[in-house]
């Protein structure tokens, strides 16, 4: 048995189903996951040695390639002055300043330990900013795993949700009205019936949990409208896209301003952060300032706030994102073409610096169109591409990620080898 199997069914025994967190069981692509040692700028080594080209990027955090030289230098830095406190620190203020200068809708940020806690809280307070319960969100879109977020469309149109999770009572689901993603008639259909029962609506506004989607024209701009005509709240749920489509997330690409944003993986370098933010007014209704109760023991952890600190630094370099776009681009034309030479229908789409692969002829924008892609061709591309050392995520339904350290090489070495993955789909 390989040592990454053997792990595995060590893990496997103490820990449900081997992971701590569902998609890197690899259940959807079969087979045993690598087990990681380390890692180095778009590389990552398992425990047998292999070393892989990294798509992966701890889902979204690693946008400087891992172990970044000045992260891990703040990181020490700040753990050997002490790893927790429960008070506030003067290192917390700057991070926050630091999201608030740099995304404009910002104007208050409160810092939380993980994108799910932002979710949650931000939901929470759009409900006691607005009186009202009901809640807009996407068909595909992921919010983290709070009970009203983990809900599926109803039978028929614009009924309420059913939930997509065991232990979810149905009651939780029945405020939150699910919609199709770019679905513009949908959602003014919505406003139209329930406008005045609406706190929220949340959006990934690149969609990167379903593969990556793109926003048609209109969509959020109709988002956006029809918030502001019926007062509801409109939350960017930037978790995955803050500081990884451009240095001010969908915002500062498409210039719709939301009411709340949510933030966490990038803005904590690797470490484990969140954040949401946005209106003064509303954000005046969080305890201590008004009634809405959130807190956290590690809110705000030093070591966190470090780490995000150092990183964010490291994006404001000019030119970054520039060549951030410019490398996944590469990879995303090379990739096209790699396919279209083996004759494999597969197409690619990237934003800044993440990217969607689809094993089907046309870039989807829902994810009804999504599911029509051939899983089994993804999951043999997958395995074919592991096997030669690049690292894609497990799974034809998750967006990918570079790295600002995916230089020349590493791109054209992976378009070689994907093109090789796709000429063992023909066999
Ligand atoms: C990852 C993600 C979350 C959840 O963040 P966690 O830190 O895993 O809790 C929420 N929203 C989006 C858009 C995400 O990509």
């Amino acid at each position: 048995m390989t040592r990454n199997a053997e792990l595995f069914e060590r893990a496997c025994r103490t820990i449900p189903g081997g992971v701590n967190s569902p998609v890197r069981a690899f259940r959807s692509v079969g087979g045993t996951p690598p087990f990681i040692r380390r890692g180095a700028g778009p590389y990552i080594w398992d425990a047998e040695g292999t070393q892989y080209i990294d798509y992966v990027g701890s889902w979204g955090p690693a946008i400087l390639g891992h172990a970044h030289p000045d992260v891990i230098r703040a990181v020490q830095a700040a753990a050997a002055d002490g790893l927790s406190f429960g008070a506030p620190t003067e290192a917390e203020v700057e991070l926050a300043e630091m999201l608030a200068q740099r995304l404009p809708s910002i104007e208050q940020v409160r810092l939380v330990s993980s994108g799910t806690e932002a979710t949650m809280s931000a939901i929470r307070l759009a409900r006691g900013f607005t009186g009202r319960a009901k809640i807009v969100k996407f068909e595909g879109c992921y919010h983290g795993h709070a009970d009203s977020l983990l809900v599926k469309a109803g039978s028929g149109l614009l009924t309420f949700g059913n939930p997509t999770s065991a232990g979810v009572p149905p009651e939780f689901a029945a405020h939150t009205l699910v919609l199709d993603y770019n679905d513009i008639a949908g959602v003014e259909a919505a406003f139209k019936q329930y406008g005045d029962e609406i706190a929220c609506v949340i959006v990934e506004p690149v969609a990167g949990n379903m593969n990556l989607v793109q926003p048609v024209p209109g969509f959020l701009q109709t988002l956006r409208d029809q918030c502001t005509r019926y007062g509801a709240v409109l939350i960017f749920d930037e978790v995955m896209t803050g500081f990884r489509v451009g240095p001010q997330g969908v915002q500062g690409r498409t210039g719709i301003v939301p009411d709340l944003t949510t933030l966490a993986k990038v803005i904590g370098g690797g470490m484990p952060i969140g954040a949401f933010g946005g209106r003064r007014d509303i954000m005046a209704h969080i305890a201590p300032l008004g009634p809405v109760y959130q807190a956290g023991t590690l809110s705000g952890n030093p070591v966190a706030v470090a780490a995000g600190i150092a990183t964010l630094r490291l994006l404001d370099e000019p030119g970054f994102y520039e060549r951030l776009e410019a490398q996944t681009r590469k990879l995303v034309e090379g990739l096209r073409n790699a396919a279209a030479r083996a004759g494999v229908p597969f197409t690619a789409d990237h934003v800044g610096g993440m990217f969607g692969l689809y094993f089907r002829d046309s870039v989807p924008t829902s994810l009804a169109e999504v599911s029509t892609s051939d899983t089994q061709a993804f999951n043999q591309f997958f395995h074919a591409a592991l096997a030669r050392g690049v690292n894609f995520a497990p799974s034809a339904f998750e967006a990918g990620f570079v790295s600002i350290a995916h230089d020349d090489d590493v791109i054209e070495r992976t378009i070689a080898i994907a093109g090789e993955a796709f000429a063992e789909l023909k066999r």
